[in-house]
């Protein structure tokens, strides 16, 4: 490969608002047969909003929301942003959280007013029982494609918050370009099993190519199955929780719009947030490839 062919191509990556770490990207680019889609902040907008409060019998939305706001304010999750912005114009003012910690994948928990509160996915709770009403509500949200969030505190589950994010316009088109071009496209995802294949069907992806419920650490090693069974992997993210897989991925590709740690970890960054920028991406190495051989 000449290096000044290489170099055009990733010009005109730039141009395209694709940027390449380096030249030698582009042969990785051509190969990648599977393409595993981050489903937050990746395939949908990622600006989640606080669309239901629900509460068992004896606890106020105000409550649950005080609580909640005030723990996921500490939390620099989407969904917790949603929940605390939605709080804090409800209530006003929030009350401060000690011994706040993050499960990542999970949920977050901490004190607030003297309770021990926790916020999450239902698998986060363990221990506090969900009252049957609440397990309700929460599974009628997913299925609908929300998150759903269980609040608990002294010791029992007492209200879900129903957060909904939205597809990016582009992403369904950007899927269908990708399956064009030879890949096989894959979402992958830490949320709900219910929630994730709303979200496929949404984009044109099968509920066989949805590998929902993956905790952070677990999301590299479904990149390493996925080669072991000699697939070439590329990998779309843009969360923290992404870094380890994208560099872990053959060729990984980072939002522009995400974080720091994703784009660090990435060999290419799309700058725009847009998926079809992915398209591409593996258009442009392809061409650019075929003018050197
Ligand atoms: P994704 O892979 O879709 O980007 P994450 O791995 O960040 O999602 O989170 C997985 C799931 O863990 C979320 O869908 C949510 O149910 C739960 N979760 C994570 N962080 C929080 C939080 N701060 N508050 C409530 N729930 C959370
Ligand atoms: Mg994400």
């Amino acid at each position: 490969a000449t290096p000044t062919a290489l170099l055009v191509g990733t010009g005109r990556g730039a141009q395209l608002g694709i940027l390449i770490k380096g030249p030698e990207v582009l042969e990785n680019t051509r190969r990648a047969d599977t393409v595993l889609l981050d489903k937050t902040g990746t395939v949908t907008t990622g600006r989640m909003t606080l669309v239901g409060v629900h509460t068992a019998d004896g606890t106020t939305e105000d409550e649950a929301l005080r609580l909640a706001g005030a723990l996921e304010h500490a939390s620099e999750h989407p969904i917790a942003r949603a929940v605390a912005d939605a709080a804090q114009e409800r209530l006003g003012g929030l009350p401060a959280v000690t011994g706040f910690r993050s499960i990542p994948g999970l949920g977050v928990r901490g004190t607030v007013d003297g309770r021990r509160v926790l916020a999450g996915r239902a698998a986060l709770l363990a221990g506090p029982p969900v009252p049957p009403a609440l397990a309700a509500v929460g599974a009628a949200a997913e299925r609908a494609g929300r998150t759903a969030v269980t609040v608990a505190w002294d010791g029992q589950a007492r209200a879900v918050l129903e957060v909904a994010d939205a597809v990016k316009p582009t992403s369904a088109e950007a899927i269908a370009e990708l399956r064009a071009l030879g890949l096989r496209p894959v979402l992958l995802t830490g949320d709900n099993r219910l929630v994730a294949e709303s979200v496929a069907a949404e984009v044109g992806i099968p509920a066989e190519d949805v590998i929902a419920e993956v905790l952070p650490e677990d999301k590299v090693a479904t990149v390493q199955r996925l080669q072991a069974e000699g697939r070439t992997v590329a990998m779309v993210g843009d969360g923290v929780n992404d870094a380890a897989a994208l560099a872990q991925a053959d060729l990984g590709l980072a939002i522009g719009t995400g974080t720091d740690a994703a784009i660090e970890a990435a060999d290419l960054t799309l700058v725009r947030g847009d998926l079809r920028s992915a398209a591409d991406a593996i258009r442009l190495s392809r061409r650019t490839l075929a003018t050197i051989k």
